[in-house]
């Protein structure tokens, strides 16, 4: 029996679980919260202190703190610390052992994940420090997509650029490969064609023939594709041109309005998927416009993915809105009868009551309702690097 301490580190949040494997018992989760603000506060496990935590070092601290505090000798039986990275670039297709190294090559990486790579780099420099011993191992967002052909991840742009990295990299990969595997085993059937819909408040689409990622949503940074809660997904870059052109804005400005205040705050006034449906029902005519623009967005990607797959077996929901908004699993499968995908609407009530299979009897596509669990995937993919 062994320990491995699974983190993701964000800008402001340093999210943990604690794993005994190879049994994959959660023994504890929690979260350091508002990481540098004034109201700063420890969960673990449900249970909320407001506390001051300046910084990742602290926050570490204090988690260490508390889990020794709940289970005595947890130092010795901590064997590993699996850390989510979000973008490996070319370089990291496969989890890897954190060295002096790796972590310069996640600092070069710097400038195509801004908002992600450095608190990931500060997490694991944290952990460096407060257990100073334990492997520490990255696992890293982009590399399920390394399966990607090049027909797909090359933009249509000169050369140069591609051989500078200037290409499609796709992220959200844990949860893909984690959903994408599940659904595979469910089918019983490893050469499966699987679309997996990861609808959080990032949104990506994965087209998935066996067990390998053909093709996504998300490109070089996490803009494109679905429409998300604060970020357009899709938009013609003329936009960008017009708006800095002609219209006064400057390149920051469109960057923190593509990312931060378009999508669905954009369109129906909240990123909380359960306002949008609340005015959804009151029938709000902003919530309708945005919930068909929605749902649109992903039916061009499953109409796009079934043709590239050449045909499906499942298509597979999971994450914040894809697993519990049986309203977009609606819309979304909605009128594609004809590619075999019909969705049973008494079970996609309740997901759950049905073991997460929810189309309809006799329909060609499965559509199962799958919870991901990014910590779970990485406490695995670090167990398997380390002992077997
Ligand atoms: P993140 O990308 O931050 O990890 P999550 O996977 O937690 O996001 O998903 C967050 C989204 O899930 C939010 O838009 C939230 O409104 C939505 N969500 C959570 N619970 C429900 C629910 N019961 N019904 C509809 N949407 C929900």
């Amino acid at each position: 029996m062994l320990l491995i301490l699974i983190l993701n580190a964000g800008s402001s949040s340093l999210k943990f679980r604690l794993y005994e494997m190879p049994a994959e018992k959660l023994i504890l989760k929690g979260l350091a919260g508002r990481i540098g603000e004034r109201e700063s506060y420890l969960n673990i496990n449900g249970e909320s202190v407001k506390t001051t935590i300046p910084d990742h070092g602290r926050a570490m601290e204090l988690i260490k703190e508390e889990i020794s505090h709940r289970l005595p000798g947890f130092s010795e039986k901590l064997k590993a610390i699996g850390h989510r990275v979000v973008h490996g670039g070319d370089r990291f297709i496969r989890p890897t052992v954190i060295t002096d190294e790796v972590k310069q090559k996640i600092k070069e990486l710097f400038d195509l994940a801004p908002l992600h790579n450095p608190p990931n780099l500060t997490g694991i420099e944290a952990a460096e420090q407060y257990f100073r011993g334990v492997s520490q191992v990255a696992v890293f967002d982009t590399a399920f997509h390394r399966t990607i052909p090049e027909t797909e991840h090359r933009y249509a742009i000169p050369e140069n650029f591609y051989r500078e990295g200037i290409r499609q990299y796709g992220f959200h990969g844990i949860s893909h490969e984690y959903v994408g595997k599940q659904a595979t085993e469910r089918l019983g059937n490893t050469g499966a064609k699987i679309i997996s819909l990861h609808l959080g408040n990032g949104a990506s689409i994965t087209a998935i023939d066996a067990g390998q990622s053909k093709a996504t949503s998300m490109g070089f940074g996490p803009l494109p594709g679905l429409i998300m809660g604060t970020r357009s997904g899709d938009i013609d870059p003329s936009v960008i041109f017009y708006l800095v052109e002609n219209q006064d804005y400057n390149i920051g400005d469109v960057k923190r309005i593509l990312n931060k205040e378009s999508g669905l705050i954009a369109l129906a006034g909240s990123n909380d998927m359960r306002d949008v449906e609340q005015d959804y029902a009151r029938g709000k005519p902003e919530a309708v416009l945005a919930m068909e623009m929605y749902a649109r967005r992903i039916k061009k990607y499953i109409g796009a993915y079934y043709a590239l797959l050449g045909g499906l077996d499942a298509l597979a929901f999971t994450a914040g809105i894809g697993e519990n908004s049986p309203l977009v699993r609606q819309l979304a499968s909605k009128g594609l009868d004809h590619l075999g995908i019909v969705l049973d609407l008494a079970k996609n009530i309740n997901p759950q009551a049905f073991q997460g299979e929810i189309q309809a009897e006799n329909a060609k596509v499965k559509i199962y309702v799958i919870p991901t669990n990014e910590e779970l995937a990485i406490a695995r993919k670090t167990y398997t690097l380390l002992y077997e």
